[in-house]
């Protein structure tokens, strides 16, 4: 299976040119060209390596580090237009595998990416740092994005996924509403604050109901808790 790449490029020109070179050398691209979009994407999963602008809207390419790296490790060659000392070391220092200056020729980039990938930790390392998250019959591998109940695929859409998954790794911890928009939403969440509520909604009906189990637990007023009894 060839390898995906997600490029978080705001220059579409550029990000076109990138893609087609990638995706001639075998590799799978999908693009987003702004650091929000680029972010949910990578936290999304599925992807080998990112490739990161710096200079992003919506979200500076530091940032969109920043928050990848509090969830994965995988490998990030971030682009920069500024050939300064301070963003190549800020950008190593937040986690970033390597970094390559635009302009930049394509070759090089192939090189990086080739570099970054191969020092990628074996498959079964890998899975064994992507152990599965269980509650009592539910089972979520977050590598693959499956959830499972008692060997039942659930769908989920991505939202509700993340809510669910946030929710396991603090099991039997109550984590309240707005941890829940901060870890699930994003710091500048804009919209209505029982979006957290809705969603719960969403997973107890496709969960705890569909299932005929209690897993999801509401602590009045304070929040949410996943019980496994
Ligand atoms: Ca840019």
């Amino acid at each position: 299976m060839s390898e995906r790449i997600l490029l978080v490029e705001d220059e579409e020109k550029l990000a076109r040119m990138v893609e087609l070179e990638l995706q001639y050398e075998g590799y799978q691209v999908e693009k987003a060209f702004d650091g929000r979009t680029g972010l949910e994407k990578a936290l999304s999963g599925g992807f080998d390596l990112v490739l990161l602008d710096i200079m992003l809207p919506a979200l500076s390419g530091m940032e969109v580090l920043r928050r990848l790296r509090r969830e994965s490790q995988m490998p990030v060659i971030m682009l920069t237009a500024r050939d300064t000392v301070v963003d190549k070391v800020s950008g190593l220092d937040m986690g970033a595998d390597d970094y390559i200056t635009k302009p930049f020729a394509i070759e090089e980039l192939l090189a990086r990416i080739r570099a970054a990938l191969r020092k990628r930790p074996a498959p079964a390392a890998e899975q064994a740092a992507g152990a599965l998250l269980t509650a009592g019959p539910l089972a979520m591998d977050p590598e693959r994005h499956e959830v499972a109940v008692g060997g039942k695929t659930v769908d989920l859409t991505r939202r509700e996924f993340d809510l669910l998954r946030y929710l396991l790794e603090n099991k039997e911890k109550v984590v309240s509403r707005e941890s829940l928009l901060d870890h699930v939403w994003g710091f500048d969440f804009v919209g209505e604050t029982n979006a957290v509520d809705v969603y719960i909604r969403f997973l107890r009906s496709k969960i705890d109901e569909r299932f005929g189990f209690k897993l999801i637990h509401t602590v009045r007023g304070v929040g949410y808790v996943i019980r496994e009894g």
